[in-house]
């Protein structure tokens, strides 16, 4: 037996690790403070009360043998596939139901993806990265090439015409930073792809937080890149479903490489390797497509983005430079001073018991950048900003 030895490669992740010690120790040194959190990336509201009827609804007919369901679809059922496909319509994609495919979540998409592509590719993702793109390649044992993104180009990275990449990451909203490309940089990224005969993995984990019309959540919203592109989306932030799990991912007809289909490949995938997202889970996602539905998600989605506007005027006020913030649910801020992402963690946490995410964790181009959430508590959010204020207005 050989192990795969590319985990061997793999770095340990301390960033969250190191938070957690860092909080504990200061909090066992003051028993009295007050610390407040705007470093997760977990969402803190309930579930939309129309999710809970549905999920209730199906439990019950799951309980009765006429209306017990087994084994489902593995790509998902018609019911849920068809609020996906008009979704997508309201925006002027047209997507077959065979190009929608139900799963547990993005994460486990953006991992299961890479089985349609050979090791022997050069990935391209960008500098700060949400780290699950780099560790599933690392572990097939891919090549990774960096696009950096940084404050020249405001964490947006666009092509370089002289290099080369075969597999392409791309997440707009952006996790860590916040930053979202409009039409015309997206339009750049699927015109190289197509040049360059690769493939973009668009994560839309977060295109619910987009509320300027003229910005891109689809990334079929530009032209060309049916041919080029794969879509992976989530429930966990659009609905709270972080913890109910559900997705999806657009795997286009047109996507023909090398005499193969990636959508058959794909399809081929998930019937040998899967076998469905619960028909309860399922039944939940389509009521967040509920005229009910879409009115309680969005009254949650907009709670956050109040957080957001509550961060965001305070570091207007304050001259700190950002991006991200108005069509997303992340800050992305340069830590006054000059000061270092770990440096300033410190001092915010000891100074004003205030909890972010350094932003060196998220790759090189992070050093001296930090982030904060929207998914704190409205008053708590609103206390942390008070401090924050307090303290470096100094
Ligand atoms: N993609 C990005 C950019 C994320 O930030 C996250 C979660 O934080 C995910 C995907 C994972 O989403 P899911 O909960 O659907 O697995």
């Amino acid at each position: 037996m050989r192990v795969n030895k590319n985990y061997a490669k793999l770095e340990t992740s301390y960033l969250f690790p190191t938070i957690s010690r860092k909080v504990a120790e200061y909090q066992s040194q003051h028993p009295e403070a007050k610390i407040i959190k705007l470093g997760i990336g977990d969402v803190t509201l309930p579930l939309a009360p129309a999710v809970v009827t549905a999920l209730e609804k199906a439990v019950a007919e799951m309980g009765k043998k006429e209306t017990f369901r087994g084994y489902g679809p593995e790509q998902g059922y018609e019911f849920l596939k068809e609020e996906i496909q008009k979704y997508y319509a309201k925006r002027q994609v047209a997507l077959k139901m065979d190009e929608i495919f139900i799963s547990d979540g993005a994460k486990s998409d953006i991992g299961n993806i890479l089985d349609l592509f050979d090791t022997d590719n050069v990935v391209l993702v960008p500098d700060p990265v949400y780290p699950v793109y780099v560790d599933t390649n690392i572990m097939a044992g891919r090549k990774i090439i960096f696009a950096n993104a940084t404050a020249e180009n405001h964490f947006l990275p666009l092509p370089d015409k002289n290099v080369h990449a075969d597999i392409i990451y791309i997440c707009s909203p952006n996790n860590p930073t916040g930053a979202v490309y409009n039409k015309e940089q997206l339009q750049a990224w699927v015109d190289y792809a197509l040049k360059e005969e690769a493939i973009i993995l668009f994560d839309g984990a977060y295109e619910a937080f987009i509320q300027d019309e003229s910005l891109p959540r689809s990334i079929y919203e530009i032209e060309g890149a049916a041919k080029c592109a794969i879509e992976i989306c989530s429930f966990s932030k659009t609905a709270g479903f972080t913890g109910l799990r559900c997705g999806y991912t657009i795997v286009p007809e047109g996507l023909d490489f090398e005499g193969l289909n990636l959508n058959k490949m794909w399809l081929r995938r998930q019937t040998t390797k899967y076998n469905g997202v619960p028909y309860i889970v399922q039944r939940a996602a389509a009521a967040v497509f509920s005229e009910e539905g879409q009115k309680q998600t969005k009254e949650a989605i907009a709670y956050y983005k109040e957080n957001i506007r509550t961060i965001s005027q305070a570091l207007d006020e304050l001259g700190i430079w950002y991006v991200g913030g108005e069509n997303s649910a992340y800050i992305w801020l340069k830590c006054p001073n000059g000061m270092k992402s770990w440096e300033f963690f410190d001092y915010l946490l000891s100074e004003a018991q205030v909890v972010g995410t350094p932003g060196a964790g998220f790759g090189q181009n992070g050093e001296g950048f930090f982030r904060l959430t929207a998914f704190g508590d409205k008053e708590q959010t609103k206390e942390a900003v008070a401090r924050l204020k307090k303290l470096l207005q100094k």
